[in-house]
């Protein structure tokens, strides 16, 4: 059994798919409390604003005070160090999230040794589920429900005004 009672979940969450939603349920089986960090991550362009991205997490799982979620613009072992986490959990879908993951992995391990980096794998349904996937959805004016929960649903039918 893992002995950190603290676990951080980063990533860009534009938006907070069921996936997403997915590795958090998991997570909660390994640690105690759970931060979801929110990176800014202008240079993807998101969609939503990263105070936009939190608050839809923060409607999520408002009756969970072991989740806390935070937006960041730092790096991720900065942001860890100052919150003193030690273990960053990470979604495995296919295998082409592989390579580009355990670059990350090694990397944030170089900048600080005692940082370990914990892969989870969602359910079937989520392995090709993606915010990318779930923006095509809705801007085409697709149904969301499988992928996103209702306010996300909403936020987003807001941002392509349907
Ligand atoms: P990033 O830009 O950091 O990759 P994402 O929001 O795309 O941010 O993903 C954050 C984390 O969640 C990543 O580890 C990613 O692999 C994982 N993830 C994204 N979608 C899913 C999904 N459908 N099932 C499981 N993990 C997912």
């Amino acid at each position: 059994m893992l002995k950190s009672k603290k676990g951080i979940y980063p990533g860009t969450f534009d938006p907070i798919t069921k996936g997403h939603i997915n590795i958090v349920k998991r997570s909660l089986k390994f640690f105690d409390k759970l931060i979801i960090a929110v990176a800014e991550n202008k240079e993807k362009s998101p969609l939503f604003e990263v105070e936009e991205r939190v608050e839809m997490i923060e409607e999520i799982f408002e009756d969970n005070d072991d989740i806390k979620v935070v937006g960041f613009d730092t790096l991720l072992v900065n942001l860890a160090r100052k919150l003193d986490v030690k273990v960053v959990i990470r979604g495995l879908r296919a295998v082409s999230d592989f390579e580009h993951e355990l670059q990350m992995a090694l990397t944030n391990r170089q900048l600080c040794k005692e940082f370990e980096s914990l892969f989870l794998m969602p359910s079937i349904e989520y392995v090709y589920l993606s915010s990318s996937v779930v923006k095509e959805i809705a801007s085409k004016n697709g149904d969301l429900s499988k992928f996103v929960t209702d306010n996300v649903e909403k936020r987003l039918n807001d941002k392509f005004e349907k």
